[in-house]
């Protein structure tokens, strides 16, 4: 079901959305607990500070008006202030404290059910707290009693209000506030509001309906929109993977369709893009090698077996029988030195065989192929100068390094004619520098990109030396090889009929 990415995605992304939505309706519902037990605390706090004064601290008749009026302005009606006139009266006139406690009670609180309760505060302890006076209480009590527990108790004589929770006879529980307050006298009273703790609790449970409904709702919402957008981001991977599903080895021309982003998908398919251009010139370029392999070891075959059945054909004299077995010989020589480029070649490239790499001086190897190749230009009359040949230590395999001066040199004088000078220098420039340059054919311009393509070999070199040279186009990809492995360089310049310079530059060593 979470094969892929995107669903994968999108339930990452889900679930860690849920974590944090489930982690900010704790801190807000907890939160929510706290702010709204303060506010029932300070609802009843203000109350309990109002009664008190009502109830312990009345001031003249006149005064008290005066006073509700200015405090109260704002709050009370033209009514209000003529029924607080009669209840003053009221109260002056009876001095009834529990019915201005329920007038009063009245205007202060904002919340219902609101129970009041005032008891004597006795200091002997002849009666346990809870059983101490009750010298006052508030109408919505009915015949019930706000308990006073001895731990309360305790807490007020320390002289701070007590806010607490406390169970009660008719069922349920009060947020209570406990104040210990004093008459004119100075006789000590404990006053007592309170509140049902229902009010509290159906806020807090419809909060709690609240996440439990929107939590669910939002957790859902996020995971479908989450994966519609994964969905559609990895249109284009699956896009990608379609091709890639089409791509063979013999159609390697499908390609990506381009993203038109610069984002990671469009990098991709970039990237994938250019992946299948370089597969399709590689497998383009192993297509016509093993072509051009096979054609030039099918030739010297044919020869061979065409030599083979006219020797066979009828009697022949030895005269015509060596000369039989003499082409024999070089087509097989050729084969031969055919095999050993391609077999060398492939231990090139594939890696398959490391050649170590050692401190030598690099005129060795050099005159190690220019005495290889000396009787060859002796015999064609090719004069060799070596014009400067200098002793530079350089870190490389000589074995190679032979091959690739002997390659070069022997090329140089395959394709000059004779009384043709090659010169050859080795110094020091930007790194060791080596350069051979003849006065023989050239290589026309359109030609020189391809040299060092294998079985590349320029139209004149087959028809003009075909049996001289005995190349198959071979040695200058060898060549170039070995100079890659030195971390080198190879160039070549020339001009048709006029010479071939070519300038190897090696890296400096360090
Ligand atoms: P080959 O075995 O045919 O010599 P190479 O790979 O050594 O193959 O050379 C590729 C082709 O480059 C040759 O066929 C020849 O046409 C050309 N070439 C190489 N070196 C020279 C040179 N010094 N002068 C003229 N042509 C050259």
């Amino acid at each position: 079901m979470f094969k892929s990415i995107h669903s994968r995605l999108t339930l990452v992304h889900a679930a860690t959305f849920g974590m944090l939505l489930l982690s900010f309706a704790l801190i807000l519902y907890f939160s929510m607990h706290t702010v709204v037990e303060n506010t029932f605390d300070k609802i009843l706090y203000n109350g309990a500070r109002n009664l008190e004064f009502v109830f312990f601290r009345p001031p003249p008749k006149g005064r008290m008006l005066n006073w509700i009026k200015g405090h109260l302005k704002d709050i009370l009606t033209e009514e209000d202030i003529e029924k607080a006139e009669k209840v003053i009266e009221t109260a002056f006139r009876k001095r009834e404290i529990g019915d201005i406690m329920n007038e009063v009670m009245e205007r202060v609180f904002f919340i219902e059910p609101v129970y009041a309760q005032v008891r004597k505060l006795e200091t002997d302890k002849k009666n346990s707290p809870g059983d101490m006076e009750i010298i006052a209480r508030s109408a919505s009590l009915e015949n019930q009693t706000i308990p006073l527990h001895e731990n309360t108790y305790n807490r007020l004589l320390e002289g701070k209000p007590v806010y607490e929770m406390v169970r009660w006879k008719p069922g349920g529980s009060l947020r209570l506030v406990s104040l210990l307050v004093y008459d004119k006298e100075k006789n000590p009273y404990v006053l007592q509001v309170a509140t049902s703790s229902e009010e509290m609790r159906s806020m807090m449970r419809r909060l709690r309906v609240f996440i439990l409904f929107i939590v669910p709702i939002l957790l859902v919402l996020v995971a479908l929109g989450g994966y519609f957008f994964m969905k559609r981001a990895f249109r284009p991977v699956v896009k990608i993977v379609d091709t890639v599903n089409n791509i063979t080895s013999e159609d390697l021309s499908l390609r990506v369709e381009p993203y038109g982003s610069k984002d990671e998908i469009g990098k991709l398919t970039d990237t994938f893009n250019r992946m299948i251009d370089r597969l399709e010139k590689s497998f383009k370029s192993i297509k016509e090698f093993s072509g051009n392999a096979s054609h030039e070891l099918k030739t010297p075959l044919t020869v061979i077996r065409g030599e083979i059945e006219v020797a066979l054909r009828k009697e022949r004299n030895t005269e015509e029988y060596k000369n039989i077995l003499s082409t024999i010989q070089h087509e097989t020589t050729h084969l031969q030195s055919i095999i050993n480029d391609l077999l060398f070649l492939s231990q090139i490239d594939s890696g398959s065989v490391s050649f170590s790499f050692g401190e030598l001086s690099l005129e060795e190897p050099l005159l190690d192929a220019y005495e290889e190749n000396c009787d060859l230009a002796e015999k064609k009359g090719i004069k060799i100068i070596l014009k400067q040949i200098d002793p530079i230590p350089f870190s490389g395999n000589r074995t190679l390094l032979r091959r690739l001066f002997s390659n070069l040199i022997r090329n140089a004088v395959k394709y000059t004619e004779k009384d043709g000078v090659i010169t050859i220098t080795l110094n020091e420039k930007n790194g060791p520098q080596f350069a051979i340059s003849d006065t023989g054919m050239g290589i026309p311009q359109q030609s020189l990109p391809y040299i060092f393509d294998s079985f590349y070999r320029v139209e004149h070199s087959r028809t003009d030396y075909p049996h001289e040279t005995g190349g198959a186009g071979l040695g200058l990809t060898i060549v170039k090889r070995i100079v890659e492995l030195h971390n080198g360089e190879i160039s070549v310049e020339s001009r048709e009929g006029k010479g071939s310079d070519f300038t190897v530059l090696f890296p400096a060593s360090r």
